[in-house]
């Protein structure tokens, strides 16, 4: 049975700064995914501060929202059998140190913060973060 999903992956500003965007997307290509829609922009402060609202009670929270608001970044709908779950797992942890060999982190992740991708983790929040960026 196929599982078709989209999800909503960030190239985030320390990766765009560094060039990295078509690295980080051929990635994605060729591990299957479809790049079903994509921009470059660049959010404000409380542009940052809205999609990151789930985290608004951690410690980093403010930090976080300063550092995806600091340039630009790619948004893009991804698109596959199981998006969700292959994507974060193509990530890999949050924290480079810890992610697997192989994983987007690994290899572009500079720490913790500037860990260079997002990506939805859970349908309800795909089809939430998906629209944030795309709805017109
Ligand atoms: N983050 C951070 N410090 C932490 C944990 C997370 O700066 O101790 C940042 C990091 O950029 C991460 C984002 O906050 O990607 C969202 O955190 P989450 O736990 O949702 O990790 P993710 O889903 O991105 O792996
Ligand atoms: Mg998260």
């Amino acid at each position: 049975m196929s599982n078709l999903e989209k999800t909503l992956s960030i190239i985030k500003p320390d990766a765009v700064e560094r060039k990295l965007e078509n690295e980080i997307k051929n990635c994605f290509i060729n591990s299957g995914f479809v790049i079903e829609k994509e921009k470059k922009i660049q959010l404000s402060k409380e542009e940052a501060e809205d999609f990151y609202k789930v985290h608004q009670t951690k410690p980093f929270y403010n930090d976080l929202c300063e550092y995806l608001s600091s340039g630009p970044i790619i948004v893009m709908i991804l698109k596959k059998d199981n998006a969700i779950t292959d994507n974060r797992k193509l990530m890999g942890a949050t924290d480079p140190k810890k992610s697997e060999e192989g994983t987007i982190r690994k290899k572009y992740g500079i720490s913790i913060d500037k860990n260079s991708v997002h990506g939805s983790d859970s349908l309800e929040n795909a089809k939430i973060e998906i629209d944030f960026f795309f709805k017109n």
